[in-house]
């Protein structure tokens, strides 16, 4: 397939099934579906939010890209100076010279960083396994990090515990640049900080995204984070996509039920009750086990009989906003 080039990240009829298995001989008896045909591509320089519930498999596939576990099927290509890298197909020796270019941001600044190693050890460590500059230049290159995330480079010798929370996930961020990567892998990065530190972070992410051109998945639950930092969303349910589109028209004129039931529980600051408030009844489907038809359907306030039946895809209803919904030409939906 022909990527636009300012394609960064191509992710193609994504799968990863894991097996359930039981009794003595520990048979395989069904398979969890944790990530089930997903598409979608991120562009050079911007941020993709991936949002939906605990579960949905919004984490698995960060993962999946990064190739810290395989994919049962599917395509992965990082597009990288006019060449196309198979990260889904790439054998171990492979992915070293790979993971340079992409990086991981923790959720838990807390659990996170090694307690036994000083800042200078935790920030420097990709780049001494990576030999990326000799241990002369490295208390420079980790001193410049430190300055760039706003810590002051005089407490590289400090360990983690003598750091608030909002400090240690910057020391975090500055180990996640520690290799120039091109693309940003942020899961749940805010959501373990105090509201008033959170706000903090998400604009150091955004400051240094302009200074270093960097590319994100923004992995997380809160559509409040995911509506600041984000140029595109993409809303899962059950392991599949079910809407992907602008952040304006995620938030204003969604198209998919879920995508709505999801902006009415987002809190305002006014802390008014939208007129149009409702409870989005019932558990999530159990991904080892869906319903029929619309995964959704038996959670949906719209649903009529074909829905249960008859199964959806992603479908692009106008430029660059895709649904997965048999009712989204004729629903009128509410945003924010
Ligand atoms: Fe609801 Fe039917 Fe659309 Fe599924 S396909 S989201 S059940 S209206």
């Amino acid at each position: 397939m022909n990527e636009p080039n300012d394609t960064l990240l191509s992710v193609e009829r994504l799968k990863k099934h894991f097996p359930i298995k039981k009794g003595l001989m520990r048979r395989i008896t069904g398979y969890v579906r944790a990530v089930d045909d997903v598409s979608f591509r991120i562009r050079k320089g911007e941020t993709l939010g991936l949002v939906g519930e605990s579960g949905c498999g919004k984490s698995t596939i960060g993962k999946l890209v990064l190739r810290a576990m395989k994919p049962t099927a599917g395509r992965i290509m990082f597009h990288l100076d006019g060449r196309e890298v198979p990260v889904h197909e790439l054998s171990d020796a492979e992915l070293r010279p790979f993971r340079k270019h992409a990086q991981l941001i923790f959720q838990d600044p807390y659990a996170s960083l090694n307690p036994r190693m000083t800042v200078r050890e935790i920030i420097g460590e990709p780049i001494l396994v990576n030999r990326d500059h000799d241990s002369e230049d490295m208390d420079q290159r980790v001193a410049e990090l430190m300055e760039l995330v706003g810590l002051d480079s005089r407490y590289l010798k400090r360990y983690p515990h003598a750091f608030s929370g909002g400090q240690r996930q910057r020391i975090g961020v500055a180990r996640a640049l520690a290799l120039n990567p091109d693309l940003i892998i942020a899961d749940e990065p805010v959501s373990a900080l105090d509201v008033s530190i959170q706000a903090q972070i998400l604009n150091l992410l955004h400051d240094i995204q302009q200074d270093l051109n960097l590319t994100y998945l923004f992995i997380s639950h809160d559509l409040s984070v995911v509506e600041y930092i984000s140029d595109r969303v993409a809303v899962m349910y059950v392991g599949k996509l079910v809407e992907v589109a602008d952040n304006e028209d995620i938030f204003r004129r969604p198209k998919h039920p879920y995508t709505e039931a999801l902006l009415v529980a987002v809190p305002r600051i006014s802390g008014e009750r939208k007129a149009h408030a409702y409870t989005l009844s019932g558990n999530v489907a159990d991904p080892a086990n869906p319903p029929s038809g619309c995964y959704f359907h038996p959670r949906c306030r719209y649903a009529k009989d074909v829905c249960q039946t008859k199964s959806v895809s992603l479908e692009e209803i106008s430029p660059g906003h895709q649904v997965a919904c048999h009712l989204a030409s004729e629903l009128e939906l509410k945003g924010l």
